[in-house]
């Protein structure tokens, strides 16, 4: 081995560069960072092939004085912090000093800037070692950066440049990650020379939907929820998609901490876990979500990046996040975007009716306040008196989910609400609806048993019968009482009072096979919720069954007020609503 020598600047920041700039979205990111944090509110940006050629950012943001130009080119040179106290509270995007210097070890770059009333100064940087030269040049308040002919000088990383097209999609999708945090802000797009964004600042929460809607897509906007929770020091902000517009890809995932796009374990975990009942297999949720949080509780300086942070309480941050996304989710209910209806909802129960006799028992599990049901009987006579001009009943009367009116092949509930025609997968929804009660009566240990008249003694293999023996107690807690008889017979002694007219033995087969299969890898409290699951698949009406009116009505009025019940356990929709306005449509109907 040769003897020890100091690098040269350039050489040192070449490395240096080799971690923040891999490609020209990179560059981006810097300079549309630095244009933030001088507090811009208007950034243009030209790309010329794919960013090779060109990355041009112009902002009119503070500007840099005249005497700092070519300070602002070296390494460690930042007016962002001056102390290691500052350090702990970042307010800002940038801070390590390194992007200008590291940029123009790799290109060529040229910097013109003018703070507020005074001419502008140019520097060009040329890459060696010797001083770049200052030259007076006109510019209105803020800064131009050019950096032309991205890593002319390090062949090597030029060589993992993939094509023009690839590299401005990696630009196009950074400047929408940017634009999503900073609504205030106008942002610009030029690809040799046409433009291709242009994102208006967004000042009210319309223009903050808007553009939303322009980056996110209109389905995303259509099927998402706002939301905002608050404790002491933390605040989440933005929008969560509905269990039902789950993606097969992580892609729609949009987190920011204090406006710094993050990928973070934690907050994925958190993130994952509130869908974690609503979600089926390996989908993915979407959401667009901001964390704001003190400075001093988060630090950001773990990674040259800075994509990564580290939380001082992460048990704390995550454990808010997971609650107020799990609450926002629980409260979806048919009718709940559309507040009028709600609000009707509490007139409903209160209406003077008539006794009304139903012909058939309603399910146990759809046992209802008396008054809803007699309401839901005036309603049923009320069709049956007026045979052809159905006056629609007053709308204050009308719950969200409407009234059934019949049943499609013993699969489908037809109902009539405000809004037209209500289809509901009677079996996917009953199963959510149990499901939740099941959970419910958990949390509340309110679970009860129901001994069975005759135990049931139902055969297994070996394995089963041992994966089942070795859950015993857990099976306890969900009122699920078996005992192991022999090598390869089990018998049941209680089931839980919700599943008393079900078949017990096809739920358990189900439950011992999970065991078999799942029994290492699942946790306790996923695995409750699985067999949770099973239990309400199974308890649940079954397709092909026949439903009287009050029973489907009973199901309608159980599923409003059911958390999570417009998605079945594994994420399935459970009902879907025809507008009148959509069925003209497909009757080619004017109206
Ligand atoms: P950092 O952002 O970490 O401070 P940079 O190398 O990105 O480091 O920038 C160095 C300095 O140059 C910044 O601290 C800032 O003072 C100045 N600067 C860079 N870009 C701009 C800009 N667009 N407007 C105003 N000042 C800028
Ligand atoms: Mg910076």
């Amino acid at each position: 081995m040769s003897r020890i020598q100091k690098l040269t600047t350039t050489l040192a920041n070449q490395i240096a560069a080799g971690e923040v700039i891999e490609r020209p979205a990179s560059v981006v990111k810097e300079l549309i960072e630095n244009s933030l944090d001088a507090t811009a509110t208007k950034i243009d940006l030209e790309i010329e092939n794919g960013g090779t050629r060109l990355i041009r950012v112009h902002d009119n943001g503070c500007g840099i004085h005249a005497d700092d130009l070519i300070l602002a080119l070296d390494r460690h040179t930042t007016s962002k912090i001056k102390t290691l106290a500052d350090l702990e509270r970042i307010f800002t995007l940038g801070f390590r000093g390194e992007a200008l210097a590291s940029i123009s070890s790799v290109a060529r770059l040229t910097l013109t800037s003018s703070v507020v009333n005074q001419t502008g100064w140019q520097v060009k940087t040329c890459t060696t070692e010797s001083l770049p030269e200052l030259n007076p040049m006109a510019h209105p308040q803020g800064t131009t950066i050019e950096i032309r002919d991205l890593f002319f000088n390090t062949p090597a990383r030029k060589k993992f440049l993939r094509t023009e097209k690839t590299e401005f999609a990696h630009i196009d999708e950074l400047i929408k990650r940017v634009a999503l945090s900073c609504f205030p802000i106008q942002f610009t797009l030029k690809h040799n020379q046409k433009l291709i964004r242009h994102y208006r600042a967004a000042h009210s929460d319309k223009e903050r939907e808007q553009r939303i809607e322009s980056l996110c897509g209109s389905a995303f906007l259509e099927n998402a929820l706002h939301i905002s929770a608050e404790t002491a020091g933390l605040k989440l902000s933005g929008w969560i998609a509905l269990p039902t517009f789950s993606r097969s890809q992580a892609d729609l995932q949009y987190f920011y901490v204090n406006s710094r796009i993050v990928r973070d374990k934690l907050v994925n975990h958190a993130v994952r876990q509130a869908y974690h009942d609503v979600l089926y297999g390996d989908r993915h949720p979407a959401f667009v979500l901001f964390l704001e949080i003190s400075p001093e509780q988060v630090d950001v300086n773990v990674h040259p990046t800075k994509h990564e942070v580290r939380f001082r309480e992460s048990r704390l941050v995550h454990d808010f996040i997971y609650r107020s996304l799990q609450d926002a989710l629980a409260h979806i209910r048919p009718g709940n975007n559309t507040p009028a209806i709600t609000q009707t909802m509490q007139t409903f129960t209160e209406i003077p009716v008539k006794k009304y006799d139903a012909q058939a028992k309603p399910l146990e599990q759809f046992k209802m306040p008396m008054k809803v049901h007699e309401q839901m009987a005036v309603y049923q006579q009320l069709h049956a008196d007026v045979k052809i001009e159905v006056q629609p009943a007053p709308q204050t009367d009308i719950p969200p989910l409407g009234f059934a009116i019949g049943q499609l092949k013993n699969i489908y509930i037809l109902a009539e609400n405000t809004e037209g025609l209500v289809l509901v997968d009677m079996h996917a929804a009953h199963e959510r609806v149990i499901y939740e009660q099941l959970k419910q009566q958990i949390a509340e240990k309110k679970l009860t048993a129901q001994p069975l008249l005759v135990p049931l003694t139902i055969n297994f293999s070996e394995r089963e019968a041992i994966a089942l023996e070795n859950h015993q107690g857990t099976l306890q807690q969900l009122s699920v009482h078996i005992d192991r008889l022999s090598q390869t017979t089990i018998v049941v002694r209680e089931v839980p009072d919700l599943l008393r007219d079900s078949q017990i033995e096809p739920l358990l087969r189900d439950i011992a096979a999970d065991l078999v299969q799942t029994e290492k890898s699942e946790r306790i409290d996923h695995f409750i919720q699985h067999i949770l699951g099973t239990m309400a698949c199974h308890a649940a009406v079954r397709a092909q069954r026949k439903l009287t009116l009050p029973e489907m009505n009973a199901l309608l009025r159980a599923m409003e007020n059911t958390e999570h019940s417009s998605s079945c356990n594994h994420g399935r929709p459970t009902w879907t609503q025809f507008s009148l306005a959509e069925l003209d449509k497909l009757f080619l109907r004017g109206r």
